[in-house]
């Protein structure tokens, strides 16, 4: 999970330069949207598990995490629809 996350944040740190000098790609912003929240949720339901059956109580803030995050693939377009833009980038 750590390595996953730093890799996630490397790449978010560098669409953050582009997008400070305005050469941030749709396609680019699109990538991160999608798979940072689907990482996310990887994350969130590893760690859940990890927990045991206190990770599935909403008294305990890693079952909050895990429901909050899941919403993130949907709203501001879903990531089903961020492929689609991806795709579209290649020509296809
Ligand atoms: C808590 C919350 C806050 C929100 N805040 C805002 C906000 O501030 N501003 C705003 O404008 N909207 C907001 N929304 C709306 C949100 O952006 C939409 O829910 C989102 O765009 C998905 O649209 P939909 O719910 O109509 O799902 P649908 O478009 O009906 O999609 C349903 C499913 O079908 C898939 N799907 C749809 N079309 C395709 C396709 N062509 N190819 C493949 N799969 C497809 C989707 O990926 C999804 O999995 C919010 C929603 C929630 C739940």
């Amino acid at each position: 999970m750590k390595t996953e996350i730093t890799i996630g944040q490397t790449f978010i740190d560098s669409l953050v330069l582009k997008a400070n000098d305005g050469t941030l790609a749709p396609d680019e912003a699109c990538m991160a949207k999608y798979w940072i929240t689907d990482l996310l949720n990887k994350v969130c339901y590893e760690c859940l598990q990890l927990h045991g059956g206190a990770g599935y109580m909403m008294e305990y803030p890693i079952a909050r995490a895990t429901l909050d995050a899941r919403i993130t693939t949907i709203f501001a377009g879903t990531n089903e629809i961020m492929k689609q833009v991806i795709g579209r980038s290649m020509g296809l």
